[in-house]
């Protein structure tokens, strides 16, 4: 498996320095997999697709961030990519699964549900149901899982693709731990972390992170169960520690810059 790193959305919150959907394309035997889908086409056609949370984030129309038009850049059809595993259901996260009608879409089981299958108040107003009203082939995954490594259990998605259940930012939320050619993890921690420097002190690069206090502040509000996210990131600094493994999350700029 070869793999690539996308950003699928830059987002501009006010008062903040811009962020990143940060999406893996993975080239497996299988397919395309994608990890994450950032926005979509149809989220810039219709802004109001992506639901009241895209006031929060600003989302920069970018067409070319998108991953159908880095799929194709690359010289792939939409059609190549088989599955998306997804880190949770928010907007900027799922936006792109309507670019990609014939794959599967991974989740939770437990992000299933309270998003799609037995919503309530909180994820009624939090998801945009638009975002799969095109009815994509969801498959679930239930449970911890079994034993993974680092001591942690996991489900195996696919071949090398590994959900690591990590809820806190939502219900369902999990990271994806991919395991390339060549060896070693690239962790995908979704949103279980906002600001890098919470898990570590320094980027792959070296170079030093400094705290994003706005940033962090932004998690806590957006957080489901906010008393899960210390834990979250003590696995993830523990993680980052391992030899071989490369610990990364969805928006924090400084670390897609380093990786991409
Ligand atoms: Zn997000």
């Amino acid at each position: 498996m070869r793999v690539s790193h996308l950003n699928c959305g830059t987002m501009n919150p006010p008062t903040m320095s811009p962020i990143v959907c940060h999406v893996l394309l993975c080239e497996t035997n299988d397919g395309l997999v994608l990890v994450d889908s950032g926005l979509g086409r149809a989220d810039f056609a219709d802004p109001r697709r992506m639901g009241p949370a895209r006031f929060l984030t600003r989302p920069a129309r970018a067409d070319a961030e998108t991953a159908a038009t880095q799929v194709e850049a690359r010289g792939h059809s939409l059609s190549d990519v088989t599955h998306i595993v997804l880190t949770h259901m928010d907007f900027d996260h799922i936006g792109g699964v309507s670019d990609f009608p014939d794959a599967v879409v991974h989740t939770t089981a437990d992000e299933h549900d309270w998003a799609v299958a037995n919503p309530d108040f909180m994820s009624k107003q939090r998801y945009s149901q638009k975002q799969w009203a095109h009815g994509p082939r969801f498959e679930t995954h239930a449970g911890p899982g079994d034993g993974w490594k680092f001591g942690l259990s996991g489900i195996e998605v696919l071949p090398g693709i590994t959900y690591v259940p990590m809820p806190g930012h939502t219900k369902g939320h999990a990271a994806v731990a991919v395991e390339p050619d060549g060896g070693g993890v690239l962790f995908h921690a979704g949103d279980a972390v906002f600001d890098a420097s919470s898990y570590a002190p320094t980027a792959p690069s070296g170079k030093t992170l400094g705290k994003i206090r706005k940033l962090r502040a932004f998690e806590k509000v957006m957080a489901q169960d906010g008393k899960k996210l210390a834990g979250n990131h003590a696995t993830l600094s523990r993680l980052n520690g391992e030899e071989g493994v490369t610990v990364f999350n969805a928006h924090d700029k400084r670390i897609f810059d380093d990786l991409a």
